[in-house]
């Protein structure tokens, strides 16, 4: 046997589940577009046009114990809300808890909170919200929601006895005291904090390597240096909300969970 380290996904859920292939927020970090990119399923400048996988609206699923996450390469998208939807309640209908994972449209998920009640207590809602500051989300994250409409949604679906937990990963900025305290009052399981992974790589593949992506992506790697880490490891230790992804706890030297596989 040998041993991997829990990462990514890995670190939030046993199964991953997509029916689209494409995503119009077109983040420059995206993972799920350099895969797409590597594996000849998609282009630089295609990534944005989202197509629907037919074949994935038509399964059926059975209970299965661990949490089901949809989507992980993709979002929920005013463009394909009602496959969405469909998609998600036939993961949920025999029972299945799904962590629903997105840079949320209020629009969708106000529709997701108002059509599946009865799935409450089996969605767990984390909201991507790297930043308060919706220029630099706009720079980052060039066709998502802005800040206030990331807030609203987790304001909805707190509102409406949803649980909900928030996704720091990437942190965008150094202002992450400022997003703690405002998205705070609104979850009710936790918050995650993480460093962008790979950004250099991810940005080459991705074909955002230009001049001013890559000059910001090193001042943002250059004020997250392992010693403002550190500090900021040091601020949440004992928040129990706070969670702290795979590129955190190298950093601070915490104990990173493996993941048994066959040798190979
Ligand atoms: S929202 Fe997620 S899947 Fe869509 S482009 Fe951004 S990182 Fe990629």
């Amino acid at each position: 046997m040998n041993e991997k380290t829990v990462f990514g996904t890995q670190e939030w859920a046993k199964y991953n589940e997509n029916c689209i292939s494409g995503c119009t927020h077109d983040c420059k970090y995206c993972y799920a577009k350099s895969i797409a990119i590597r594996m000849k399923r998609k282009t630089p400048d295609n990534w944005n046009i989202e197509n629907i996988k037919n074949n994935k609206l038509a399964k059926s699923f059975r209970k299965r114990s661990g949490t089901f996450m949809f989507p992980t390469a993709h979002d929920i998208t005013p463009n394909h809300l009602d496959e969405c939807l469909s998609f998600l309640e036939n993961i949920l209908r025999p029972g299945n808890e799904v962590l629903v994972v997105s840079k949320p449209h209020l629009e969708c998920i106000s529709k997701i909170c108002d059509l599946l009640p009865q799935y409450k207590h089996h969605i767990l809602f984390r909201f991507t919200i790297g930043s308060t500051d919706s220029a630099v989300i706009k720079f980052w994250e060039p066709g998502a929601p802005d800040f206030d409409e990331r807030l609203a949604a987790l304001k909805y679906a707190f509102d409406m006895g949803y649980k909900t937990s928030v996704s720091c990963e990437p942190m965008l900025d150094e202002n992450i005291d400022e997003l703690i305290f405002k998205v705070s009052p609104y979850v009710t399981d936790s918050i995650w904090l993480g460093k962008m992974n790979y950004p250099g790589a991810r940005l080459a593949l991705n074909g955002t390597n230009d001049d001013a992506t890559l000059s910001t992506m090193n001042e943002l790697m250059s004020i997250q240096s392992d010693g403002w880490i550190m500090k900021l490891y040091s601020r949440y230790k004992d928040n129990r909300q706070i969670k702290w992804k795979e590129s955190i706890k190298k950093a601070v030297g915490l104990e990173i969970p493996m993941e048994k596989g066959l040798d190979v």
